[in-house]
């Protein structure tokens, strides 16, 4: 319990991260949900959650919602979605085999990673993925093209060893939700062994990965702890607290909402980083700035950083 001197809690500045929090793709992922249990009734059936965040899921289980891991849970006649991250092609032809009615809640950015690994495909080039092995985005940019057709790479090492068949033949595609600065790393590694390698002019990592990581660069020299908000399983959380220790935080934090908080973390605190990964939503870091106002006097500045304006439309289907 903090120390309440004269009836008043002790002062705790609270830098609050700008952007944060949820991103088109994310917003279009759940709207697409929401739209097709409005459209077509419950239950929906959303193969892996649509986004990496507990709280969401459970709301929308609550609008009717069924989250499944495999589409041979959903029963026939079924309407099915397709979560944020993508899918392998081996699964939207399944749900055709089964006449399945599917949505597709793919995020358009990862999409478009999808298509640059067909062109470079259909170019003759073997594809290098940067991303982090078990991450569904990677499951699904992997099953774009037959077995072999591209190698995962991880670190550093990873593209210091790789041996490729031709190496005059090569590109490379990211995940989106990298680390920007660890990847600039992996793709100059690449480029110093294979000066001929293909890929998009800046890495594949989106505009919400990269504007969040930033808002933390921004905000992390001058806290003593950083909490960012969002799921274990969620890379650009993940990847948030790792930026906040790099560009010098003293202590970082994942929490999923103001109850995992360990009060004990804030003693001697003085300032406090605050952030939300692109899959959490704002009522949480409501949450956790009320939790706060209950034990300090609290300052809050919010950091100014890139205004974003992208929006996704919604599948044809559901427009009307
Ligand atoms: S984090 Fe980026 S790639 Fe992922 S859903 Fe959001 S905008 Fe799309």
């Amino acid at each position: 319990m903090e120390s309440i001197a004269e009836g008043k809690p002790r002062p705790l500045t609270l830098l609050l991260a700008s952007p944060r929090g949820f991103c088109a793709g994310v917003e279009r992922a759940i709207r697409i949900v929401e739209l097709s249990i409005a459209k077509y009734g419950a239950p929906v059936y959303v193969r892996h959650e649509i986004v990496h965040n507990r709280f969401v899921v459970e709301r929308l289980e609550r609008l009717g919602a069924v989250f499944i891991d495999e589409l041979d849970m959903a029963p026939d006649g079924a309407c099915v979605i397709f979560s944020a991250h993508g899918v392998p092609k081996s699964v939207p032809a399944e749900a055709r085999r089964r006449k399945l009615f599917y949505l597709n809640a793919t995020c358009p950015l990862v999409s478009k990673v999808h298509a640059e690994a067909e062109r470079h495909f259909g170019a003759g080039r073997h594809v290098v993925l940067i991303g982090h092995e078990g991450h569904p985005e990677v499951e699904g940019t992997l099953g774009q093209l037959p077995d072999g057709a591209i190698t995962l790479i991880q670190t550093i090492a990873d593209a210091q060893t790789f041996q490729p068949a031709d190496p005059a033949n090569l590109a490379f595609i990211t995940q989106t939700t990298l680390s920007v600065d660890d990847t600039h790393e992996i793709v100059a590694a690449l480029r110093r062994r294979f000066p001929e390698i293909a890929g998009p002019h800046r890495e594949d990592i989106c505009y919400a990965t990269t504007n969040r990581q930033e808002a933390m660069k921004r905000i992390a020299p001058r806290a003593d702890l950083v909490l960012v908000i969002g799921a274990p399983n969620s890379s650009n959380s993940v990847r948030l607290v790792e930026v906040a220790l790099k560009a010098g935080a003293r202590n970082s934090a994942l929490i999923q909402r103001a109850a995992d908080i360990d009060w004990s973390w804030l003693e001697g605190v003085e300032t406090l980083g605050l952030s939300a990964g692109a899959s959490a939503p704002e009522l949480l870091v409501d949450e956790v700035i009320a939790a706060l106002r209950e034990r300090f006097t609290l300052s809050i500045e919010e950091t100014t950083g890139a205004s974003e304006d992208v929006t996704f439309n919604v599948p044809r289907a559901l427009a009307s």
